[in-house]
Formats: structure tokens, sequence, C-alpha cells
């Protein structure tokens, strides 16, 4: 048997199931014209992807095996691979619209199997009696929890059993064509960007564990560093979500480790939901209301000039480094669609276009969420005021004043009163854009028409 192992989202050898079948291999990476071609060439996913697969063959290189790297449309590449007498191609479950098209389409040239990793359950293995699945998220946490603990053993790499095939690295497939070419950032029409960096996931998972007792009461502070920051990694499987919950739950019985366990959990429940209901993607789940197209509240918030501090200091911070705090992301969603009734989907693109651990499944759904659009989503009539998410969440204004140096000698109570922006007196800086109590009474009247 001769396979092709593709790595996707799992871009690691430990913990690696697509590594735990015999035979002839040969490891594959192809950057996807079909995607690359949409991004902008300083766009930073880009080289954390080019510096992952480059370790991913060193990896596996030093387990005698080897990484060939494509550069071109998935279904040429496997056209011009099948040449070589493949029988099956290998690799983990993705579910995102693209994602089930692009592997249907290979699927029909060759045997197609996947061995599930980037999440902790496969899509039909959590489900109701009844056999539909859950659109509520306790009970869905609740029988997934029962399952998660059986079912964590590890696949183990040193005792992988595969020969590698013989192959030369590096091919561009274009068309009918087919070079052999040193790949680089720039052969492929990017530039290194820094923001793509980011230290080992296995270090960041040990110091992140060192403050895990921490998670549930600081995780929603702009200020206190009590993350994981794993969310890129996980992503892109440079580390494997298993191992995350195996090394975490180990410590179970010293330390209250649930409410992170439940956040990754949320994470399989969203990749979930957009498997069950794919029209999800760019349809409201439930409600009839559309959002205004308002393409001047539309570049306020795109350019962080909404004249809401904290709203503006959250954009700034998802353009300069390309992540955004989760309670940041919430606050933001719900004035984006409450505040300045603008439609979900442009903001789940724009968040598509900057966030480096942008997954289709997590922010399509949040972003659903936000609006009261999508499954189980917050009650329509639920607006979160920006001051007081302000007043709680950044008291000092710390966080605003690091990412709006601008602001940084106003008093911070000054920064989250209405009253006091709205008199339009901080040089440089625009006057709130929207009055909240009025914004919030257009938006409870707009979602409840519908
Ligand atoms: C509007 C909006 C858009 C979002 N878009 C994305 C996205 O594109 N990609 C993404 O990974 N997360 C997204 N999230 C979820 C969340 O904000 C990030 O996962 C989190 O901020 C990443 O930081 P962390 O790794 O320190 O998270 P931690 O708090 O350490 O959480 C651990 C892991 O759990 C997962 N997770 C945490 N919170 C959520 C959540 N609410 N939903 C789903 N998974 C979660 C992530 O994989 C994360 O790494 C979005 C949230 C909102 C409100």
């Amino acid at each position: 048997m001769r396979r092709i192992l593709w790595f996707r989202r799992d871009l690691r050898i430990e913990d690696n199931p697509i590594l735990s079948l015999g035979g002839e291999v040969l490891p594959i990476f192809i950057f996807d014209t079909h995607i690359l071609e949409k991004l902008s060439h300083a766009d930073a996913r880009v080289s954390f992807i080019f510096e992952a697969a480059q370790r991913l063959k060193k990896s596996l290189q030093a387990i005698g095996l080897d990484l060939a790297i494509f550069y071109g449309r998935p279904v040429e590449v496997f056209a011009y691979l099948l040449k070589m007498g493949f029988d099956e191609v290998v690799a983990s479950g993705d579910y995102d619209a693209y994602a089930k098209e692009r592997d249907l389409e290979i699927s029909r040239l060759i045997e197609f199997r996947y061995k599930y990793s980037t999440y902790l359950f496969k899509p039909n293995e959590i489900l109701k009696d009844d056999g539909s699945p859950y659109v509520v998220y306790k009970p869905y946490y609740t029988k997934a929890r029962k399952v998660l603990e059986s079912q964590l053993a590890p696949s183990l790499v040193a005792e992988h059993n595969l020969v590698a095939c013989e192959f030369d690295s590096i091919i561009r497939v274009d068309g009918k064509s087919v070079s052999h070419a040193d790949i680089s950032l720039e052969s492929i029409g990017f530039v290194q960007s820094d923001k793509g960096r980011f230290s080992d996931p296995h270090e960041m998972l040990e110091s992140f564990i060192e403050k895990i007792e921490g998670y549930h009461e600081g995780r929603d502070y702009l200020n206190q560093d009590a993350t994981s920051r794993l969310s890129v990694h996980i992503r892109f499987g440079t580390i494997g979500v298993r191992e995350i919950v195996r090394r975490v739950l180990a410590l179970k019985q010293q330390k209250d480790v649930e409410p992170y366990i439940r956040e990754l959990i949320f994470r399989d429940y969203y990749a979930y939901l957009l498997f069950h209901f794919p029209r999800l993607a760019c349809e409201n789940f439930k409600g009839h209301f559309n959002g205004v197209a308002n393409e001047e509240y539309f570049q306020a918030f795109c350019t962080a000039q909404t004249g809401f501090p904290i709203i503006d200091a959250a954009v700034t911070q998802l353009l300069s480094t390309g992540t955004m705090h989760n309670r940041a992301r919430m606050f933001c969603a719900s004035f984006f669609t409450k505040h300045l009734l603008l439609p979900w989907q442009w903001g789940e693109r724009f968040f598509a276009a900057h966030l480096l651990d942008y997954d289709a499944a997590s922010n399509i759904l949040s972003w659903q969420w936000s609006a009261s659009t999508g499954v189980d989503a917050q009650p329509y009539f639920r607006v979160f005021n920006p001051y007081t998410q302000g007043e709680k969440f950044d008291k000092e204004a710390l966080y605003i004043k690091k990412y709006l140096p601008k602001l940084k000698d106003i008093e911070a109570k000054r920064l989250h009163n209405e009253e006091y922006l709205r008199q339009g007196l901080i040089a440089d800086y625009p006057k709130p854009i929207v009055s909240h109590k009025e914004a919030r009474l257009e938006a409870i009247e707009a979602f409840k028409i519908g």
C-alpha cells in the first residue's frame, strides 16, 4: 500500500494519527494557490505556516521520512502525484465549506481517508439520543465531557512503521506544467511578517499550566495575561488539541482545569455546528434581521475611528498584532452588529482578514452568537454597553492606552465616560459615532421586528 499523507491543519509529528498507519508513504504539504491568491503579500499566517512546514520537514527527516512541499491547486497536485501509483490519501478532517468541497474533489481521484485529529471528536460522535445534533451547548458539553477521557490514548510516533517513498521535494504545479524549485516565502509571493512569530507551543502550554488556576477568574480581563494564547498553534495543529487536553487533565486532582477544558470543547462544538448546519457560513440560523449596509460606519470601525476608546483599542490590537483578546472580540462584535447595525458577515470577513488564529467555524459561529442570529445565541435584547465593558475589564484603561497611545494622558474614568467623550475635547480623536442609549434602543427594535 502506497499512501500520501497530506498535512494541512496538523503541522506536527507528535500525536498525529496520520502517521499511525504502516506501509510506504509520501508526506506532503500544499501551499494552496486558491487560498494564497486572496491574501496580502505580507499576510502573517503564511509566514507562520511557512516556518511550521520547514519545522515539520525537519521532524519528519529525523524519523526517516521527508515532506514534499508543493505550490499549486490541490486537485492539480494530486493529478500529478497519481501518475506515481498511490493507493490512498490520508488527512486530518477539516469541515469548512472550501475544505469539504476540496476534499470531495480529491476523493473522486483517489481513495480518501480521514484520521481525525483537528478536533477532539468526530462530527457525528456527540449526538442526541434520537441521532440529531445538539443545538444547545450545555447538554453537548455534558455528553462530550463523558466521552472525552475514554479516548485520549496517544498515537505514538516513536512506534511508527512507515517507509519513505522516493521523491524530489518542492514542486510547483501550475496547470499542466510542473517545475522543481527551491521554495522560499518570496518565491511564492510573500514577505516575512514578525506578527507570525510565536514561541514553541509546548513551552507556551507549560507556562500556561503554571497559572491555569487563575484562568477562570482572569480570562476576561484585558490586562491580565491569564489565557493560554495557544489558539494560533491549535489552528494550524502545531500542537495537537488532544495532547493539550491530556496534559491538562493529568492535573485535575490538583487544580481546577475544567474552565479551560470547557473552552476547548466549545471550539469543537462550533466546528460541529458548522458541519451539521453548513448554511450557517453565510445565513442566520434564526431571526430575519440582516443588518444595514452602512459604509461610513464600517470604515470607522475598521480604521479604529468610532470614538469609543475601548472598541478602537481592540481594533488597533487586531490590526497591529493579528490577535484580539476574547472579551474584546465579544464586545466588538456586539458593537458592530447592534450599535452600528452592520451585517455580521461584514465583521466576520474583517476578522477573517486579520486574525492569525482565524478559524471559519469559531469566527462565524461567534459572530452569529454576538449578532443574536446563531445557534444558542445571546438574546437580541442583550446589548453590551461598551463603556461598562471598558470600566469592568480595563478599569485603569491600560489596554486602551497601550493600543491608543494618543489617549495616554487622559484620566482612565474619562475614557469610559460617554458624556466626556461626546464633548469632543480630545485632540485628533473623534467623538463617539453613535449614542449608546439611542443605538441600544434602535437595535432592540430592529431585531424585534426582524
Ligand atoms: C467574534 C469572535 C470571533 C472569534 N474568532 C475566532 C477565530 O477565528 N479563531 C479562534 O480560534 N477563536 C476565535 N474566537 C474565540 C476566542 O476569542 C479565541 O479562541 C481566543 O481569544 C484565543 O485566545 P487563547 O488561545 O488565549 O484562548 P484561551 O482562553 O486560552 O482558550 C483556549 C482555546 O479554546 C478555544 N476557544 C477559546 N474560546 C473560544 C470560543 N469562544 N469559541 C471557540 N473556541 C474558543 C481556542 O482554541 C483557544 O485557544 C472568536 C471569538 C469571538 C467572540
